[in-house]
């Protein structure tokens, strides 16, 4: 492909961004891929032996996607753990809610996919396009928009130039930001953020127990913030989880320094075991344990002329519940849908109205869940009596109430909303 002819420049591959180059390439899309970090790893060792630290949590709506893709068989193949049941408590009181894939006539509720795994399988298919170009290794410095004026003096076309660290420069009418979180495009943009410091930070590990977790994902509202234990299955047994433990910074970075020795990691084990209530038995801590803070962000805009925001860098939310690679690949599938439905009716790339419309589908979905997230961390962080029994009410009269649950349920695997074609 000629390096000056993309349809569209995608600034971040990660696994929204790279998910984006997918769709639009097996459109027929020329499309540039520019990302900071190497090529992802295509090491035979990939899903297996010990799993990898950093995971996600996909929903039924994100799963059928990645199958349209083709890129599901492949990571499945390698490795995935599905999770059936769901256990959610107020560790504080005696509230408790639990669902089951069986409520909804469901195989599950969703699975546990290691991020490099996931990352790699779409590469794989991304290198099998001819249309995809990758730039590896290479940061994204500057933004601007050029018109081009025509003889007629009449503003005729609007490309979108960047500017990457070798000096280079690229254009094309269409620029992606899907980098992450602080979005350097974003602000290059001039596009305004809202931001909520949560006071938490996201500890994660990977434990191993003695007690088997039969599948189920499991989470503990303790006074200090959530902790999650989500079920890895791994050559075929059920003694792994993946943590995340979301707390004060300053008990995150407590936690983050036990992990140094190893009385200090059984003193973690012990403190994860009493944490879950001793729900798993005992705890062995088998990883580092780094942490995270945690920043809920809302770009006031997701597009302007020529551009668009997706996954981290239009939305970052508390991973409580699990959703930002999940809200990050809707976005992606609404904007191809849109991109590719339009095209095909005759649509220059950068028609203002096919973005207008990609931003009107997305945002108050997004903000919809940014709120709800908001509103569990307040519920839950609350040590008011009259919320406190407020909750376990709730969470007590939820369990009970068939039809509520099953709403949430269809929550968790994603499928609800203005669901894109291939997600459904
Ligand atoms: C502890 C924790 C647990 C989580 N658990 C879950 C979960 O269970 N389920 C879930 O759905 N989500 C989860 N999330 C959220 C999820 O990790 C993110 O939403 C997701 O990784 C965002 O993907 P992205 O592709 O938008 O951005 P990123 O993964 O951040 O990718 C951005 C890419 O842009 C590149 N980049 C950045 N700047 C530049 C530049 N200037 N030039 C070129 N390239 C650039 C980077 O190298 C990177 O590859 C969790 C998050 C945390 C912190």
């Amino acid at each position: 492909m000629d390096p000056s002819e993309s349809d569209v420049i995608i600034v971040g591959g990660g696994i929204v961004g790279s998910t984006l180059a997918l769709l639009l390439g097996e459109a027929g899309w020329r499309v540039a891929v520019v990302d900071a970090a190497p090529t992802p790893g295509s090491d035979a060792r990939l899903g297996q032996g010990k799993p990898a630290l950093r995971v996600s949590a996909l929903t039924a709506a994100s799963q059928r996607l990645l199958m349209a893709l083709d890129v599901w068989p492949w990571v499945a193949s390698r490795r995935v753990s599905a999770y059936r049941g769901m256990q959610v408590w107020d560790a504080e009181g005696s509230g408790e809610i639990d669902f089951d894939a069986d409520e909804v006539g469901g195989d599950a509720l969703g699975h546990i996919v290691e991020n490099d795994l996931l990352l790699a399988g779409l590469t794989r298919r991304l290198r099998s396009l001819p249309n995809v170009e990758w730039l590896h290794e290479a940061r994204v410095t500057g933004y601007e928009r050029r018109q081009s004026v025509a003889c007629d003096g009449i503003r005729h076309d609007s490309d979108a130039v960047i500017t990457l660290d070798d000096g280079s420069q690229r254009r094309a009418p269409l620029i992606v930001g899907a980098d992450g979180a602080h979005s350097p495009l974003r602000t290059m943009a001039g596009i305004p953020v809202s931001e909520r410091e949560t006071g938490q930070a996201a500890v994660v590990t990977t434990v191993r127990t003695a007690v088997g977790h039969g599948a189920v994902a499991r989470q503990a509202f303790l006074a200090s913030g959530p902790l999650a234990f989500l079920p890895l299955a791994i050559d075929g047994r059920d003694d792994h989880c993946s943590i995340v433990w979301s707390t004060t910074p300053v008990e995150a970075r407590r936690l983050t320094a036990l992990a140094d020795t190893d009385e200090g990691r059984a003193q973690l084990g012990i403190e994860l075991a009493r944490g879950l209530g001793e729900r798993l038995g005992d705890v062995e801590v088998i990883d580092a344990t780094p942490h995270f803070p945690i920043t809920q962000r809302h770009a006031q805009r997701y597009v302007d002329d020529g551009l668009a925001l997706v996954g981290d860098a239009a939305h970052s939310l508390h991973p409580l519940a699990g959703q930002g690679v999940n809200l990050g690949l809707m976005d992606a599938a609404v904007l191809a849908e849109e991109w590719v439905r339009a095209r095909r009716r005759g649509a220059a790339p950068g028609d203002r109205r096919i973005l207008v419309r990609y931003e009107r589908r997305r945002r108050n979905e997004n903000a919809a869940m940014l709120a709800a997230m908001q509103g569990f961390q307040r519920l839950f962080g609350s040590r008011q009596p009259a919320l406190r029994l407020a909750r376990n009410w709730g969470l007590s009269g939820v369990n009970r109430l068939m039809p509520v649950k099953r709403l949430l349920i269809r929550q968790a695997l994603g499928e609800y909303g203005d669901l894109p074609e291939r997600c459904r």
